[in-house]
């Protein structure tokens, strides 16, 4: 239930109405527009009676709102959410790249990639310490070393960081070197992890799951909405479909579909979400021209040699040709 507040009412009435709400056990969350405020509801709708709220002074509306999730709708919130990241703005007109290696694998090469990215007009630089592998055998990343890495690099360029944090042990030490903290693929209904990242004072880089639905999705977004952080942009990342001559199948559809039905930033990963370091560049466009508000591409300066998914790593120099031919979708769908 949202709670809609004349443009009158004061932060008396505002107050009034959240006491109300919590008196019955339930959560409120107030957002503050530039004209109206607006009062969520959370909980069991079903302690309170519309007329409760709608009669209290100065409140103009008292709306159900019928989806599952509530703070992640379009109805709780008109205006698309802009994330903040380290001064880079998520969901803004401004089409955002996050790029760089999958693992920091070394201070050479996390160094290298993040000039090389930068140069080329890299927004964000990505690159996991704490990798979620298939294989046990495989390389599991630096962990708190590669952490270490990534803020000597964000000091030498001024790149923001964005790294995976796996489990809620980890969260406040992810926190405390990243600028944005993914949750990965696999985490996405780790409602415990969600729940952690919640109480960090940190965007979040929302990857969806293989086989997570538009709905689960932004479930898991509310997890961290509910929580109080409101910060939080969605990745579409591929799904799993019976193709076989990519790793997954990226599901575009999803990126307008969220824009109808979410006021949050959706971006999206076209490296995991193909494989192959030959679909990139298309499948970025395409991205971008379908209402991205952003890129996560992995680059590797030597794709050949990468610790983990080199098969999908683009050069930079390819990266350097994908930043030229994004500009030039984004401003001819109306971006920047
Ligand atoms: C990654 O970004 O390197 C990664 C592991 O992605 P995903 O969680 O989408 O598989
Ligand atoms: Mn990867």
């Amino acid at each position: 239930m949202i709670v809609v507040m004349q443009a009158r009412a004061t932060d008396q009435d505002i107050e009034n109405v959240v006491g109300q709400i919590r008196d019955l056990g339930l959560q409120a969350h107030v957002s503050r527009g530039t004209e109206r405020t607006i009062i969520g509801v959370i909980g069991d709708e079903r302690l309170i009676r519309k007329e409760r709220l709608a009669l209290l002074p100065h409140v103009d509306d008292v709306i159900p709102i019928l989806k599952p999730y509530k703070l992640a709708s379009r109805e709780f919130k008109q205006e698309n959410t802009v994330v903040d990241v380290a001064g880079v703005r998520i969901g803004g007109k401004a089409v955002i790249i996050i790029a760089g290696p999958c693992s920091v694998e070394n201070e050479e090469q996390i160094m290298a990639t993040a000039e090389l990215v930068k140069a080329a007009g890299a927004h964000l630089l990505r690159g996991g310490a704490y990798k979620p592998r298939t294989s046990p055998y495989a390389f599991q990343g630096l962990g708190p070393d590669g952490l270490k890495l990534l803020a000597k690099v964000r000091e030498k360029t001024g790149l923001g960081i964005v790294t995976e944090v796996m489990e809620s042990s980890e969260a406040e030490i992810v926190a405390e070197y990243a600028d944005m903290v993914q949750v990965g693929a696999r985490n996405m209904h780790n409602s415990k992890l969600l729940r952690s990242l919640a109480r960090i004072n940190k965007p979040v880089l929302l990857k969806r799951n293989f086989s997570a639905t538009l709905n689960e999705f932004l479930m898991s977004a509310e997890y961290l909405l509910s929580g109080g952080n409101s910060r939080v942009v969605l990745c579409e990342r591929g799904i799993r479909t019976f193709v076989d001559y990519s790793r997954n199948t990226l599901d575009l559809n999803i990126v307008p579909a969220v824009h109808q039905l979410s006021h949050l930033p959706i971006i999206v990963d076209p490296s995991h979400g193909t494989g192959r370091q030959d679909l990139v560049l298309p499948m970025s466009l395409a991205a971008i021209a379908a209402g991205a508000d952003g890129l996560l591409v992995e680059v590797h300066p030597h794709p050949a040699e990468a610790l983990s998914d080199g098969e999908q790593s683009i050069t930079p120099e390819m990266f350097q040709t994908l930043v030229q031919q994004v500009r030039a979708v984004a401003q001819a769908v109306g971006r920047l």
